[in-house]
């Protein structure tokens, strides 16, 4: 059997990318990478705010990356142009190799892939735990007895069993999170991107929900994106990525 050597090349790609053994920069060809930003610049109001400047960035799939830096650094539009919520004034998007454009079927692609927990959690005050659950899976495919055992399971899989029928203003906080994270997970996304979780938690629920996100991500091999102010959670993250003034100014592995 032949044996290769560093720089070698296997079908066009040097073996080192292969291998995993060179960090790849935001511009080359990915093999497994799940949101590529090349260059990407936002600007608001005419131009009068970019919120991103020249903002290159690429995360694996199965990665977990902590975002954080000061309010109004464009941490929250960074996550919207990788959660495809919106596209770039410049610069390209990809989502899976796929380039983002106005042609894209952005909803389409949201629903099928990306998973959103917001600080705010969003729930429909009149609406039950288990239908707030069902809410993503309006669109899809699913028979209704369907939606309703998989809100069950996702119920249960959060440890909210047994409340199923609560509303919203029945739950803890806590509680309401990890139902709109359940919320999150009903199409079965491949990322997840999480916008401060628990910037409104008080410590103890902040930690279940970190550890359930944790637990999430290993069993269903999840890429998790998460904003946090918590200089904690972003010193144990393996990948934390530092903005100012709408630029990246760390990106640690
Ligand atoms: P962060 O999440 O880090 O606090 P944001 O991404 O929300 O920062 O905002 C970055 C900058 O862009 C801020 O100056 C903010 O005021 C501005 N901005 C964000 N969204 C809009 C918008 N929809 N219209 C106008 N300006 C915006
Ligand atoms: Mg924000």
């Amino acid at each position: 059997m032949p044996v290769l050597m560093g720089g070698d090349k296997v079908g066009g790609i040097r073996l080192e990318s292969l291998l995993g053994k060179e960090p790849m920069s935001a511009n080359s060809p990915a093999l497994n990478s799940i949101i590529r930003l090349e260059n990407v610049s936002k600007m608001y109001q005419e131009g009068s705010v970019q919120a991103l400047n020249d903002v290159s960035l690429r995360i694996d799939e199965g990665e977990y990356v902590c975002i954080t830096g000061p309010s109004g650094c464009g941490k929250t539009t960074l996550l919207n142009m990788m959660g495809a919520l919106d596209l770039p004034s410049q610069g390209k998007v990809f989502f899976r190799n796929e380039l983002l454009s106005p042609q894209t079927d952005l909803d389409r692609l949201r629903s099928r892939e990306i998973g959103f927990v917001f600080q705010s959690f969003y729930l429909l005050p009149n609406l039950t735990a288990a239908e707030n659950i069902q809410i993503p899976m309006m669109e899809g495919p699913w028979k209704s007895s369907e939606r309703i055992a998989r809100a069950r399971q996702l119920l249960e899989d959060m440890g909210l069993g047994d409340r199923e029928k609560h509303l919203p203003s029945q739950l803890s906080i806590g509680q309401q999170q990890r139902v709109a994270i359940a919320r999150s997970l009903a199409n079965h996304p491949k990322v997840l991107l999480a916008d401060e979780p628990t910037g409104n938690l008080d410590s103890e629920s902040g930690q279940e929900v970190i550890s359930l996100l944790n637990r999430l991500r290993d069993q269903q091999r999840l890429t998790l994106i998460m904003i946090t102010h918590d200089p904690i959670l972003a010193a144990n993250a393996p990948r934390v990525v530092r903005m100012k003034d709408g630029r990246i100014v760390q990106n640690q592995p």
